[in-house]
């Protein structure tokens, strides 16, 4: 097929994300990677401001990880994780425990950042089963999040400004707090607040869930580590169990390896997903302590009813144990602070809002972005952007060059302008 013929047929017949299918929004076709770059037919190379979602922190072909793949599948790529296991789950597992904060031990992998929310949404529900509270069954979070696409992760995302408010009636009705306040605002309000709600619905609540330090698709919003440590208060006063949904921040992105660690606060149940693989296969891991593990061991089933099919798929788990490796090896501190310092010249753009945390930088407009428009200015500056709402962004992969920061911030600058 020609690549016009290509575009032509998934036009036609291929869902693309949050898009529809009767008036699919413009693609354009990838047909290589490599390093910071992807190719794009027609374009040429670009810089990949997204990272993939947020997930090529090394960037892409990178030799170390292609080989990892290539090795794990000279071997196997899948067997089943039933009563089966093999050493690429467990040398990740071994990494994860090691590397997470104090006191997550036990380790589900599960095959998407969703479905791993799901899963430790059912370990806090079941939990709390097992330890003689079967009444409680909601959730508190705080306006502004994204967990996910699936139902209950959908319950737990920003009920108005998110992008599943038309399912609300559908949904187990959560308990939602004030989104926290930007770094430097009023954490001493915020926590009076959010701790007197809590107080309120305390014995209907099973868990905590947030993104901690970063609240990512739901808004791009950073917020002060001493956020943390009222969440870890407010979970231990009332008996919930912290969840901290690392998807978006965890391996370094805000600036410590977890966002949990900014604030040397350790939850009790932490997802991560997204950059876990280096963005080469669907990957999602849920960490929690052995008291969560022996809690819902404790419940009339006794086990945790969740098993993918692909659960522990080992292609994947190698390239994750691969990819750790080469962040805990490498100066990835470095590399996000020195991305940082680059990411500051968004400031001189003439915007809303601009926010920079870690190596992330989201510039903020007064409307919403004409996403044709913004995304055809930063392609002709060179730079793959994906704005939403009324933000434009970057997430770029660690591997950047200065060059390629300040490309990527003139790419934003041009797409401000257009879109
Ligand atoms: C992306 C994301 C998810 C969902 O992960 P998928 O792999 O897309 O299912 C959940 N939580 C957060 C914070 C995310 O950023």
């Amino acid at each position: 097929m020609t690549p016009g013929e290509l575009l032509e047929f998934d036009r036609a017949h291929l869902w693309h994300p949050y898009t529809s299918m009767t008036d699919p929004a413009p693609t354009r076709l990838v047909t290589g990677a490599s390093g910071s770059r992807i190719t794009i037919d027609g374009v040429g190379d670009v810089v990949d401001a997204m990272a993939s979602w947020w997930s090529a922190i090394h960037g892409y072909r990178h030799p170390v990880l292609d080989e990892a793949v290539r090795r794990q599948l000279e071997r196997m790529s899948h067997v089943m994780f039933g009563g089966l296991t093999h050493k690429p789950a467990v040398e990740l597992a071994r990494r994860l425990v090691d590397l997470a904060p104090a006191g997550l031990d036990r380790v589900f992998l599960a095959d998407s950042g969703s479905v791993g929310v799901e899963v430790a949404m059912k370990m806090a529900l079941q939990h709390q089963r097992g330890t003689g509270h079967p009444e409680r069954t909601r959730f508190l979070t705080v306006r502004g999040g994204y967990h996910g696409d699936t139902f209950d992760c959908m319950s737990v995302c920003d009920p108005e400004g998110g992008m599943h408010a038309m399912w609300s009636g559908l949904l187990p009705q959560q308990v939602f707090g004030e989104r926290p306040p930007r770094p430097g605002g009023d954490v001493e309000a915020w926590a009076a607040g959010f701790r007197a709600l809590a107080a309120e619905h305390a014995d209907q609540l099973a868990g905590l869930i947030v993104e901690p330090l970063l609240q990512g698709a739901g808004g791009m919003h950073p917020y002060p580590a001493e956020c943390l440590a009222v969440f870890r208060d407010v979970a231990d006063e009332h008996g919930l169990v912290l969840i901290f949904d690392e998807i978006a921040t965890g391996f370094g992105r805000t600036g410590t390896l977890f966002a949990a660690d900014a604030a040397g606060v350790s939850p009790d149940v932490m997802c991560v997903g997204k950059a876990l693989t280096g963005g080469y296969l669907s990957l999602a891991a849920v960490l929690c302590t052995g008291e969560v593990a022996r809690g819902l061991s404790a419940s009339d089933s006794g086990v945790l009813m969740h098993g993918p099919t692909f659960m522990g798929n080992p292609l994947a788990c190698a390239v994750a144990s691969a990819s750790l490796d080469l962040l805990t090896s490498s100066d990835w501190a470095g590399d996000v602070r020195r991305i940082n310092r680059g990411l500051q010249a968004l400031h001189e753009i003439d915007a809303a809002d601009v926010r920079v945390l870690g190596a992330v930088g989201v510039v903020q407009l007064d409307h919403p972005v004409d996403v044709a428009k913004a995304t055809e200015a930063a392609l002709e500056q060179g730079v793959w952007l994906r704005p939403f709402r009324d933000l434009i962004y970057t997430m770029p992969p660690y591997v950047c060059s200065d060059d390629d920061i300040a490309t990527i911030c003139a790419g934003i600058a041009a797409a401000a302008e257009a879109g």
